[in-house]
């Protein structure tokens, strides 16, 4: 009994250590702010590569246009969390160019591609009804 309490404790030990950089928010006053840059960045750059996965699948006729739809929207969810907590520890710690650029980029891919009007992940564009 009390070495099944040990090992659930445990599981919950290790379950929370594992769990921290998931809750971890954009606090620009942590200690190593470039570490969370850097996970914040590859989130970031996981998402939008798997936006690019999913388009060219739909492309290619293997994902359903109802599939791409919700696929793309909850990556562009993930994009632009990462985009924000990486937004909110460079502005105290980061100046980076290239980050900059690729900012830009996922801001663009967040516009409508009918008309390019901003359209928030998951709605359909306000401008053309995309
Ligand atoms: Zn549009």
């Amino acid at each position: 009994m009390i070495q099944a309490l040990l090992i659930a404790t445990l599981a919950l030990a290790v379950l929370a250590w594992v769990a921290v950089p998931l809750r971890r928010g954009p606090k620009v006053d942590e200690p190593l702010p470039s570490l969370q840059l850097e996970e914040a960045d590859a989130r970031k750059r996981a998402a939008l590569m798997g936006i690019v996965d999913i388009e060219t699948e739909r492309d290619t006729g293997k994902l359903s246009e109802g599939d791409f739809v919700a696929l793309r929207s909850a990556y562009e969810t993930q994009a632009l969390i990462a985009l924000r907590e990486a937004d909110a520890l460079r502005d105290s710690t980061y100046d980076d160019d290239e980050l900059e650029h690729e900012i830009a980029a996922i801001r663009e891919r967040l516009r409508c591609p009918n008309c390019g009007a901003a359209r928030r992940p998951g709605e359909s564009c306000e401008q053309c009804g995309s």
